[in-house]
């Protein structure tokens, strides 16, 4: 488990490193895309899954990262008036992805509107607090280990 933790900040860093120099410099795309080739290629070797909001953010045929505005396009699509999707289509590649603009999805917390959604919901409890009443642990014995010190540091007056 332990090792897997490892593994999966390792692809954090890789796909954020992504993130960033692209944010530095848009010429950048093709060393994001190597970071990102590295992060999917880990992954796979590794069979880790993918977090759903990293999944759909990279181009499955040349794992550019797609940024809306500077290495994809997005287009909103509507159905039946209420379903909503987005087309996001990597300027690399040419390849495009749908997804629905579900309310439920991950992302929907990233939209600043969400906040104020879940103040709303009274439902939800903080699951912290009940671990905090776990009993202390038993005094740890100084008592010898302060003597000793004490004992040597007499001894070195
Ligand atoms: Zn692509």
């Amino acid at each position: 488990m332990a090792f897997h933790k490892e593994a999966h900040q390792r692809l954090n860093y890789l796909y954020q490193a992504a993130h960033c120099v692209l944010s530095q410099n848009p010429v950048n795309v093709e060393l994001a895309r190597f970071y990102c080739f590295t992060q999917k290629t880990i992954a796979k070797r590794l069979v880790l899954r993918q977090d759903p909001s990293v999944k759909r953010t990279l181009c499955k045929k040349c794992c550019s990262l797609l940024i809306p505005g500077v290495t994809a396009t997005t287009r909103q699509r509507r159905k039946n008036g209420r379903t909503r999707f987005t087309v996001m289509r990597c300027l690399s590649c040419g390849q495009s992805k749908t997804f629905l603009n579900n309310p439920d999805y991950c992302l929907w917390a990233d939209r600043p509107e969400a906040q104020m959604e879940q103040q709303k919901q009274p439902g939800l409890q903080d699951p912290g607090t009940s671990a905090k009443n776990k009993p202390k642990d038993t005094k740890p014995d100084k008592s010898q280990s302060s003597k000793a010190s004490a004992a040597q540091r007499a001894a070195s007056t």
